[in-house]
């Protein structure tokens, strides 16, 4: 199967990338984009939260995976209108507060004073987990918090960002299947 494009939205917001690393097929069958260390080390690259040779060990993958399941309960209750449990705002707290985040003042020769993110070699995933979260806590508190909505196309369950109000579909391939199947229930209803 060809895979989906990014949803609208995840190529903007890692957070909504993250979210959207495991999906939930028609027929059921779950693929999970962060299944092995090197996958989720080939995934952080690609979004340019880790250096190209950096690799994560199966505790980092983990670690990863967990935020994706908190973030994915902070954004289901978003989108239910629901207030987020404890333990989830709690979660999302410590990926964004267990190591600094502030850009760090530089100086040489060529550029005089800069600013350059904390060279993430230590601590990696802690870096890479801070900015996702940093995404998410700037997303749903931002202009485009009422935007972020779940497929409607069940049993898609990948987030986007919603760029006109009727659409509510991750891709091309999940609006088909809601109007194929509104079609269908419409046929169904004019043959009784
Ligand atoms: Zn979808």
């Amino acid at each position: 199967m060809i895979p989906l494009p990014p949803a609208p939205g995840a190529d903007e917001h890692v957070s909504l990338a993250l979210l959207n690393t495991r999906v939930t097929l028609p027929g059921g069958r779950v693929v999970d984009e962060l299944d092995s260390p090197e996958a989720a080390t080939l995934w952080l690259v690609e979004q340019d939260l880790a250096p190209a040779g950096a690799a994560l060990l199966e505790y980092c993958q983990g670690r990863l995976a967990e935020l994706r399941g908190t973030l994915r309960a902070l954004f289901s209750a978003q989108v239910e209108g629901l207030a987020p449990d404890p333990e989830v705002l709690d979660g999302v707290n410590r990926a964004l507060t267990r190591v600094p985040s502030a850009l760090l003042l530089r100086h040489d020769g060529d550029r005089g004073l800069h600013r350059v993110p904390a060279h993430p070699v230590t601590k990696l995933v802690e870096h890479a987990m801070a900015q996702i979260a940093e995404d998410a806590a700037a997303l749903l508190t931002g202009e485009s918090a009422d935007a972020v909505a779940r497929c409607a196309a069940p049993p898609c369950d990948r987030f986007l960002l919603r760029t006109h109000a009727r659409r509510h579909w991750c891709s091309t391939r999940c609006g088909d299947r809601v109007r194929a199947s509104r079609a269908y229930a419409r046929r169904r209803r004019e043959a009784l």
